[in-house]
């Protein structure tokens, strides 16, 4: 196996070197374990020249790739276990890239290039990070749900953020909405209006019905909302609207 793989990785590092020198671009996805969404990039933009079994310090990854000035851009592993191996990264933190994937009986020059585009774990988060505790960011999502009100059963847009417990809970109404992004959800045709809630004794924003005036409270937004998107049947948008901090209690937005 050990003598097929030296084989296998020679010749992935001549193929990867073919794609440099030809500047293909060849795009790489995963799923950040930083925080939890699919990142991509373009592997090779940076890079020069590709070896395999290269010694970078004590280790010695598969394959190594150096930028321009032939420093190390991206170290990758293939790896003979079930999981992968978070420590892994340890060697090559500050350093470079850290791609690992996993190996499976029988993997061959064209099953790792498959895999290559979608590698199992690589410790880089592209989001960026927090000021205050320099934890990688979360998106903040806004939805926009083509709902109908619950009252007059008329077409009424509802607007909810996602925004993890940052702000105190999955989903959240226009309450707890930045100014930019009720601006957002204005320009995309939901009406948000100060409504006065008898048993709260006070008045707060809530996505409002434009026929005749009903709003949803934060407990509707998910259940009569939210969750029905998941049927298939109604339309729904969501849009990017900046970034959180899931550590921090407070939100905070670039
Ligand atoms: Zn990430
Ligand atoms: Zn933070
Ligand atoms: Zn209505």
């Amino acid at each position: 196996m050990k003598k097929t793989l030296t084989r296998t990785t020679e010749d992935l590092a001549l193929y990867l070197q073919k794609l440099a020198d030809d500047k293909v671009e060849t795009s790489i996805s995963w799923r950040c374990l930083n925080c939890g969404e699919t990142h991509s990039c373009n592997l090779l933009e940076k890079v020069r020249s590709v070896k395999n079994e290269y010694l970078v310090g004590e280790n010695k990854p598969d394959l190594s790739l150096f930028d321009l000035n032939g420093d190390l851009f991206a170290a990758i592993h293939f790896l003979k276990r079930k999981s992968i191996d978070t420590t892994m990264q340890e060697a090559y933190r500050g350093k470079c890239m850290y791609i690992q994937i996993k190996l499976e009986t029988g993997d061959d020059f064209n099953s790792l290039s498959q895999k290559l585009q979608k590698p199992d774990f690589v410790a880089i988060c592209v989001n960026p990070k927090c000021e205050t505790c320099s934890h990688p960011m979360q998106k903040v999502i806004l939805w926009i749900v083509d709902g109908c009100c619950w009252k007059c059963e008329g077409d009424m847009k509802v607007a909810a953020v996602e925004a993890g417990m940052s702000r105190g809970g999955s989903y959240v109404g226009p309450e707890r909405f930045t100014l930019n992004e009720i601006e957002i959800a204005r320009n995309k045709g939901v009406v948000i209006a100060t409504h006065y809630s008898n048993t709260q004794r006070r008045s707060y924003l809530a996505n409002s019905c434009p026929h005749c005036n009903a709003f949803v409270g934060d407990y509707y937004l998910f259940t009569e909302y939210i969750s029905t998107t998941g049927y298939g049947d109604v339309d729904f948008e969501k849009i990017e609207a900046g970034y959180y901090c899931e550590p921090c209690t407070e939100p905070r937005f670039l």
